[in-house]
């Protein structure tokens, strides 16, 4: 399908789908832009220079024949004026004798003969006409036989020459028809102005030279503007290529392939640009197998209850159960269900504290928060027959948290120190301000959290010892990590196994 391949690269090569198209574009016009001013410029000076140059080169010469010319001009003169003496005399005497001689090329024709041989040669040597005119402008002789002796010649550059100054022309020849470049020169004897010799070139020669200097650079030009072309589009693929590899490849991860990577080694922002993709698909794919993972462990920790509650329901519907049983079996629904509801519950916080800090979010005096739930778990904690003591003061600076979002904190972080520390032991809440901070401290007694643990008990679902540990989710630490994150704010522990724990909170002070 040829039609249909033409189709598609000129599809391609539209500049508002290709960039390689638009810096072609844009760098052709700029090169012939530029490169062609320059071309005409220097074309321009050039062709200048050229024309002076053979022109000058042209007067120079006519000068130095000139001046060559002085004494084989006056030999021929003399020869010249012997000659027509001669004839004269010969004349008178065929009047007087009534004859009429043949003796006219009796020496004349000699010295006349070695002047043009030399004029002749001259011409050769330059590859020009040579004319040479006496001092009343008409012509002597020249080297092209076209050329008519005897006639006057006023040309511009002859009667400068006459002046002894210099001048040139470019004009139609009379006797070639064609266009000539003319200079001329005076050739000066002791008497003053003895001859004047013209130089002429076709201007054709001229031109040619014009000619090919226009070609020379016009060529050049054109090669330039060729480089500049391929230059062009080996910029622009070295730019679209890896844009259609990253454009193929974010569609194959859209696709659902998340192992797909650029791994381009390139230094530039292009290759800054592919790390950047490659940190992101890894980043992708991470938070989906951290996704699913959760989905997979939310399932799973939902599941034990729910088969708890399932068997016991059946174990309560076999009429053999007695009453003590029946009973045990109900506070065991009861427990479970509540566990269920209390994971249920974390679950939904988790979800809502994921979304960002809502804007709208005032600033929150949290002392009256944290007291109220110090209030709400003393109950928990007499149960458990631990001592649970606040150090709150009157207020604190305020923090840019809602209230719901503080109770969760403190509930969790107590809810823990209870459950972790055995009977007789004490819990402490204590809240304070420190530099642009507001910190809250839950110190117990407890069993503490190995050093191995440390790092991953704010992961979601992690607990330290799953099998003494039934109703714990996992979820708690991460809850509260969350929350405080999202304020930009921190959460660590602090720990030696057997010794208790500390969990510590700050959290930014509102500005
Ligand atoms: P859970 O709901 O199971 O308590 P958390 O996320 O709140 O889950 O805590 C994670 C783990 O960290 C717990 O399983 C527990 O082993 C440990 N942990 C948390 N707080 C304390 C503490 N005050 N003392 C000892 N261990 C703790």
């Amino acid at each position: 399908m040829p039609n249909r391949t033409i189709m598609t690269i000129l599809h391609r090569l539209n500049p508002r789908r290709s960039l390689t198209t638009r810096i072609i574009l844009v760098n052709l016009t700029l090169v012939l832009l530029a490169l062609g001013g320059l071309v005409m410029w220097a074309g321009w000076r050039l062709q200048k220079s050229l024309i002076e140059e053979v022109e000058s080169g042209l007067e120079v010469r006519a000068l130095i024949l000139a001046n060559g010319l002085r004494e084989p001009l006056q030999q021929q003169i003399s020869f010249q004026e012997a000659y027509e003496e001669q004839t004269h005399q010969e004349e008178e005497k065929d009047e007087a004798t009534g004859d009429e001689g043949e003796h006219d090329e009796v020496f004349a024709p000699i010295g006349n003969r070695d002047f043009k041989a030399l004029i002749d040669s001259y011409a050769r040597d330059l590859g020009a006409r040579v004319t040479v005119l006496g001092p009343d402008l008409t012509i002597t002789y020249s080297s092209d036989p076209r050329v008519t002796p005897h006639t006057a010649i006023l040309a511009p550059e002859v009667v400068a020459a006459a002046q002894q100054k210099e001048d040139h022309t470019l004009r139609e020849d009379a006797w070639s028809n064609e266009e000539r470049l003319f200079v001329a020169a005076p050739i000066l004897g002791n008497a003053g102005l003895e001859g004047i010799v013209q130089l002429s070139i076709p201007a054709s020669h001229l031109n040619e030279r014009v000619r090919a200097m226009w070609l020379t650079l016009i060529s050049a030009g054109l090669v330039l503007t060729l480089l500049f072309v391929l230059a062009s589009i080996f910029l622009g693929e070295q730019i679209t290529r890896p844009l259609r590899q990253l454009t193929a490849t974010a569609h194959r991860l859209a696709g659902g392939d998340l192992s797909v990577r650029l791994e381009m080694d390139r230094k530039d922002e292009l290759g800054d640009l592919a790390a950047a993709f490659d940190h992101m698909a890894e980043e992708i794919s991470q938070l989906l197998a951290r996704e699913r993972a959760f989905v997979a462990n939310a399932s799973h920790e939902l599941r034990s209850p729910v088969t708890a509650i399932q068997l016991r329901a059946e174990l309560l519907q076999m009429t053999s159960a007695d009453d003590a049983r029946r009973e045990r079996y109900i506070r065991e629904i009861r427990q479970e269900s509540e566990n269920l509801g209390n994971l249920l519950q974390q679950l939904l916080d988790l979800d809502r504290a994921q979304s960002s800090p809502r804007p709208d979010e005032e600033a929150l005096d949290i002392a009256p928060c944290l007291r109220k739930v110090g209030d709400l778990m003393q109950p928990l904690a007499q149960r458990a027959g631990l001592t649970l003591t606040t150090d709150i003061p009157e207020s604190l600076p305020p923090a840019r948290l809602a209230e719901q979002d503080c109770q969760i904190i403190l509930r969790n972080l107590l809810d823990n120190a209870i459950k972790y520390t055995p009977a007789g032991g004490r819990v402490a809440v204590q809240a304070r301000a420190v530099a642009d901070d507001v910190e809250i401290r839950v110190q117990d007694t407890g069993v503490g959290i190995p050093a191995q643990d440390l790092p991953h008990i704010f992961d979601r679902f992690y607990r330290v010892d799953k099998a003494r540990d039934r109703t714990g989710s996992g979820l708690g630490l991460s809850l509260v990590k969350e929350i405080v994150t999202q304020h930009r704010g921190q959460v660590w522990a602090e720990s030696t196994e057997g010794a208790g724990a500390t969990l510590v909170v700050h959290l930014p002070r509102a500005a």
